[in-house]
């Protein structure tokens, strides 16, 4: 059984629907106060709706991750209303596709931007709110695709996915004096909305691959994330956590099919 984590304060990035939001779901059922960020108003409002409607206290703060004053504010704005703040997830991420012949330098500014200039910035700007919290977590959501494994068309996605975890080894050790612990959950494929888009058949082509032949759940990625944040993890840092349902074991596909 672990400590529960009741009233501690949550802030999710890139939360306003996937598994930001799964994770500020799971968050908030545990008993803790989240505050979710996104850039687009709309979906921003609904999403906070929603899980407000789902019980427990939720805010939603309008935050574009690449910019260094969008997570200075959400930061304040969370430490305002939940009197502080204990748990960071950042997991704001973008995935265009792009051949590397095709790509410009455009799309490669373009998902560094968010996916390691926003994870860094947004660390940056949590420390001193994390430092006085005594127990302070930053949880990044990574992913299998750059630090395990590759796919045609991802590559500076990749490279954003493993270069956070070259950030999280070096923030790690300079905030452990501190006792905030920084770790990473790599997600697997994951059912979210844009997924359900795709329809049954792409789910079933996708499914096919993962020894557990299911794609996981954003619920999956938010446990994990809840684990980093116990008292109990609190010896853990600089580590990752895969959650792919097994999707990067098997060493050929015939490892698959003959299972
Ligand atoms: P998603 O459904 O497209 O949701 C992305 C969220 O991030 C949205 O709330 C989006 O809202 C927000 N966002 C995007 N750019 C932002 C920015 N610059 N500043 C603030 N918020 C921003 O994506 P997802 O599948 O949930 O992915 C979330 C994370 O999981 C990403 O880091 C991704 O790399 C990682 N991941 C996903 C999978 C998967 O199978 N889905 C697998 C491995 C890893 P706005 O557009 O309104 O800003």
């Amino acid at each position: 059984m672990f400590t529960p984590i009741t009233g501690r304060s949550v802030l999710v990035t890139g939360a306003t629907k996937g598994i930001g939001k799964g994770i500020a779901r799971v968050f908030l059922g545990a008993g803790a106060r989240v505050t979710i960020t996104g850039r687009d108003r709309t979906a921003g409002a609904q999403a906070a709706a929603e899980l407000d409607a789902d019980g427990g206290e939720v805010a939603y703060v309008c935050a574009d991750v690449g910019v260094a004053a969008d997570n200075d504010r959400m930061v304040a704005e969370a430490v305002d209303r939940f009197g502080g703040l204990d748990v960071l997830c950042a997991n704001a991420g973008v995935f265009p596709d792009a051949r590397l012949e095709d790509m410009t330098e455009k799309d490669i500014d373009a998902i560094f931007a968010t996916n390691i200039k926003g994870t860094m910035l947004s660390v940056k700007a949590a420390i001193p709110a994390l430092r006085k919290s005594g127990h302070g977590r930053v949880i990044l959501t990574s992913s299998i695709t750059g630090p395990i494994t590759g796919y045609p068309g991802w590559s500076h996605y990749g490279a954003t996915k493993a270069a956070q975890l070259g950030f999280m080894r070096t923030a790690a050790i300079e905030l452990a004096s501190s006792g905030i612990t920084v770790n990473a959950v790599l997600p697997g494929n994951v059912v979210t909305e844009g997924l359900t888009d795709l329809g049954d058949e792409y789910y079933q082509k996708m499914a096919a691959s993962i020894p557990m032949r299911k794609l996981g759940t954003v619920e999956d990625i938010g446990n994990a994330a809840l684990f980093l944040a116990t008292d109990e993890a609190g010896y853990i840092t600089g580590q990752t956590i895969v959650v792919d349902g097994g999707q990067i074991l098997p060493e050929s596909l015939a490892a698959v099919e003959d299972q």
